[in-house]
């Protein structure tokens, strides 16, 4: 077998150079280095072949990311292997990036590694060329680690409250989904859902983390008004069973269907429209409320609100971002105000982060609304403390 093409993209001198002197001793011969972004992209570019593809990524300055997705379209890389010093959910994030990208990659070393490290993920490229295009499983959570995680009761439930933005009272809370993984810490979703719907994971565990919640946020006196939101996948809409599953639930747990909204995010409908109707429409008869998530953000975003039962829709944090800072915006969150009126939707604007942004959707009559600035998500019992201090009046946010 040919050796394999190695090209190092690395700025730094001593460390590029370390780096193929390693590779050499481990009988890597063909190894390139480029020394600036355009010199790898001219590589990556007159190379019939890059084997494997070296980049340090900095947590400092991520502009390598922009060279990936670059070498990317120009070139033929087999295989992608990272150095990062980045934080554990930065580094399940990078790897998710690298697999959207369409890299297969074979790790994420960490410095300092050793040269048995770089040689067992060199060698991977051989069994992934074997198998064929694969999903990255360096650093990613793997079937077994869901399915071991779920079984031991690892995913939970965290909340961020919405609220009435013109009393700042306290009207319900968005389930989001975590994983108390025993070594990493807390993760957040982008670390894991999409591997967990790989491996048809996400099902289990949404309605695990629901039915914790439904038993939390039901045993707490919270009174009527208050409304349990959950994200729903497009994939699980797919499933003709979902309504019947989610009434059962709610039936055992004896909470009620009005009080529960289901998040589903626009893009979804465009995959499976057919389905999606029909679990959403018995969701609706049940007496369940039907939110479109980031809306905004996807394609012919209307006409979706038009042809779907849905109650609320949830401006995409983008347009609160931009508040301040782009008229448009403004006009278009006024506009998205009277369009949710005139329709009878519930209208929330997601990620609120400071007093100025919340003046401007109070002075919008933007009526719900949820983000930093009052709280970001946390757990069941944070959730109840803060809600009891604000009734005291000592806080308007939590951390
Ligand atoms: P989403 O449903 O649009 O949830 C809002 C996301 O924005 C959450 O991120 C939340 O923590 C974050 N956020 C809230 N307020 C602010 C703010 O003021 N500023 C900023 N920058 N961010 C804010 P998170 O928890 O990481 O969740 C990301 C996405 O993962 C969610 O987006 C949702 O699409 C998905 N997700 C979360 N839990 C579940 C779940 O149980 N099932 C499914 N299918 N998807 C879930
Ligand atoms: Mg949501
Ligand atoms: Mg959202």
């Amino acid at each position: 077998m040919t050796s394999p093409t190695i090209l190092i993209y690395e700025d730094h001198f001593l460390s590029q150079h370390l780096l193929a002197a390693s590779l050499k001793s481990l009988g890597f011969q063909n190894v390139l280095i480029a020394n600036s972004h355009a010199d790898a992209i001219e590589r990556v570019k007159t190379e019939k072949e890059i084997t494997v593809l070296i980049c340090t990524v900095t947590s400092a300055d991520m502009r390598e990311l922009n060279f990936l997705r670059e070498a990317r379209e120009c070139g033929n890389i087999d295989s992608l292997l990272l150095i990062s010093d980045a934080s554990p959910d930065i580094r399940v994030a990078l790897a998710q990036l690298a697999r959207h990208a369409g890299y297969t990659l074979l790790g994420i070393l960490r410095r300092p590694y050793s040269k048995a490290d770089l040689h067992t993920a060199i060698a991977g490229y051989r069994s992934k060329r074997a198998l064929g295009p694969s999903m990255p499983l360096f650093e990613m959570p793997s079937a077994d680690d869901i399915g071991r995680a779920a079984c031991n009761g690892e995913f939970v439930p965290y909340y961020q409250p919405k609220l009435d933005l013109c009393t700042l009272e306290v009207v319900g809370a968005e389930l989001l989904m975590r994983w108390q993984h025993p070594e990493l810490g807390l993760l957040g979703p982008a670390a894991f859902i999409e591997v967990a719907k790989h491996f048809n994971h996400l099902d289990t565990m949404t309605f695990s983390v629901l039915e914790q919640a439904l038993n939390f946020i039901g045993t707490q006196q919270l009174g009527d008004r208050f409304k349990l939101s959950v994200n729903i996948d497009a994939a699980q809409l797919k499933d003709l069973s979902l309504h019947k599953r989610i009434r059962n639930l709610l039936a055992a747990q004896k909470f009620r269907p009005a009080n529960l909204v289901i998040e589903i995010t626009e893009t979804g409908f465009l995959e499976f429209p057919e389905a999606c109707l029909e679990n959403l429409i018995h969701l609706r008869m049940l007496g369940c409320e039907v939110s479109i998530d980031d809306f905004g953000t996807g394609l012919s975003s209307l006409q979706r609100v038009c042809e779907l039962p849905c109650t609320e829709i949830k401006l995409d944090m983008s347009f609160t971002k931009a508040l301040l800072k782009n008229n448009r915006s403004v006009a278009a969150v006024e506009h998205m105000v009277k369009f949710s009126n005139d329709i009878g939707v519930q209208l929330v604007a997601e990620g609120i982060e400071t007093e100025e942004q919340l003046n401007m959707l109070q002075k919008l009559k933007c009526p719900i609304g949820q983000g930093y600035l009052f709280s970001a998500p946390v757990c069941g019992e944070k959730l109840m403390r803060w809600m009891a201090e604000r009734k005291t009046g000592r806080l308007l946010k939590t951390n």
